[in-house]
């Protein structure tokens, strides 16, 4: 059984641009699961963190949202 991994935020140093990702198994799947590389500037050091409460609220709503 996978093991469902904890939702987490990836930040850039670089323009700021932030995106919580709350995975739904273990096999990432880049741009859906995470990113290897910024979407916005495209630099390649992206910050992992634990989300905030705000991050993890949005990023449920958005998954509610999405069809
Ligand atoms: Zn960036």
């Amino acid at each position: 059984m996978p093991i469902r991994p904890r939702p987490f935020t990836l930040a850039c140093r670089l323009c700021n641009w932030s995106h919580t990702f709350a995975p739904r198994s273990d096999a990432f799947v880049v741009g859906l699961d995470t990113e290897t590389h910024c979407p916005r500037c495209g630099a390649a050091e992206l910050r992992m963190r634990q989300p905030s409460l705000i991050n993890l609220l949005s990023s449920k709503l958005k998954t509610l949202i999405s069809p």
